[in-house]
């Protein structure tokens, strides 16, 4: 993933020379930390999250976990590995089926963060696995927002509930609303419903998609932050959080050069897990997130 190739090469780095010595001495570790958090600090993870993470390592590095290990550096990148995986979001989160179907997901995030595409990646994933999803175009404000997920959803092979010429035009919680009895009549076992973003923050976008979401009652609410959107990715999550609130986080765009730090403090700073990992442009650019596997990609 060539969005923490900078951040792998630089922790890498301190990890070889932490392995020339043997003993550690508590200024090797302070001196190795120091180039942690500045390693962080470099690929954007948000500071509270820098220090809260190089606070733990310092702390469990200076303790007996360590200084008892046959190799006290081999310890350390160990710790260093679990606390990622820890502010990556511990275990891995799957997706929370309703008991009774339809299961109704959500998805909301900044315009061009990624949600079309989502929907449509999501609705293949889960087609392959024998749910029988649709997506509801909710997204009124971009006038290509309808099309474009009628364009996805053709690509994915599942169908796509849209408003009717002159019905629910304008209206998106109505679209939604309807959109999620559409399904229940038809017997599909998954909703999505893209919503609106703007290019900012913005109170009345918020308040639409609060109100979509009072009156779908979604079981998820995925917020989708674009991984390139560097030191921005926390306010604006935060935003959502205080605006919408979501269940689930998707990072999008992984595939790009961008350093990708601040998405990963996302989980860390909303307390909710990243759910899933966007690729690329192609629908089949999309995986489950795993905090353990990422953490491995990023130490390797
Ligand atoms: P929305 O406004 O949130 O619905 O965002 P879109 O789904 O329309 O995506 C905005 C742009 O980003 C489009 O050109 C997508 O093709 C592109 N895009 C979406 N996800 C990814 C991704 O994971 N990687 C890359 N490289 N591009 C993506």
């Amino acid at each position: 993933m060539a969005t923490f190739g900078n951040l792998s090469d630089r922790l890498a780095e301190t990890f070889k020379n932490l392995r020339t010595k043997g003993k550690l001495s508590a200024a090797d570790v302070d001196g190795t930390v120091r180039e942690i958090r500045r390693a962080l600090l470099d690929a954007d993870v948000a500071l509270e999250v820098v220090k809260d993470f190089t606070g733990k390592v310092r702390e469990r590095a200076l303790g007996d976990e360590v200084s008892k290990a046959l190799n006290p550096a081999q310890q350390v990148v160990q710790i260093v590995n679990e606390e990622l995986i820890e502010i990556l979001g511990g275990q891995q989160r799957r997706l929370e089926f309703a008991k009774k179907p339809p299961t109704i997901i959500m998805l909301a995030g900044l315009q061009g963060a990624g949600k079309t595409t989502l929907a449509g990646k999501l609705a293949k994933w889960l087609a392959r696995d024998g749910h029988t999803p649709i997506l509801v175009a909710a997204d009124l404000q971009r006038p290509n927002a309808v099309t474009q997920l009628e364009v996805v959803g053709a690509q994915a092979g599942v169908p796509v509930y849209a408003p009717e010429p002159g019905n629910g035009v304008g209206n998106p919680v109505k679209v939604a609303k309807d959109g999620v009895k559409y399904a229940q009549q038809k017997l599909h076992d998954v909703v999505i419903v893209d919503t609106a973003g703007r290019l900012g923050v913005d109170a009345e976008m918020m308040k639409q998609a609060a109100d979509i979401r009072k009156a779908i009652d979604p079981d998820e609410v995925l917020f989708v932050i674009d991984a390139m959107i560097g030191q921005d990715a926390v306010a604006t999550a935060r935003a959502f959080q205080d605006g919408v609130d979501f269940t689930g986080v998707v990072l999008s765009k992984l595939d790009g050069d961008a350093r990708g730090g601040a998405a990963l403090s996302v989980a860390s700073i909303t307390g909710r897990p990243i759910m899933f990992a966007s690729t690329g442009e192609s629908l089949d650019d999309f995986e489950p997130f795993h905090p353990d596997r990422m953490a491995s990609r990023i130490l390797d």
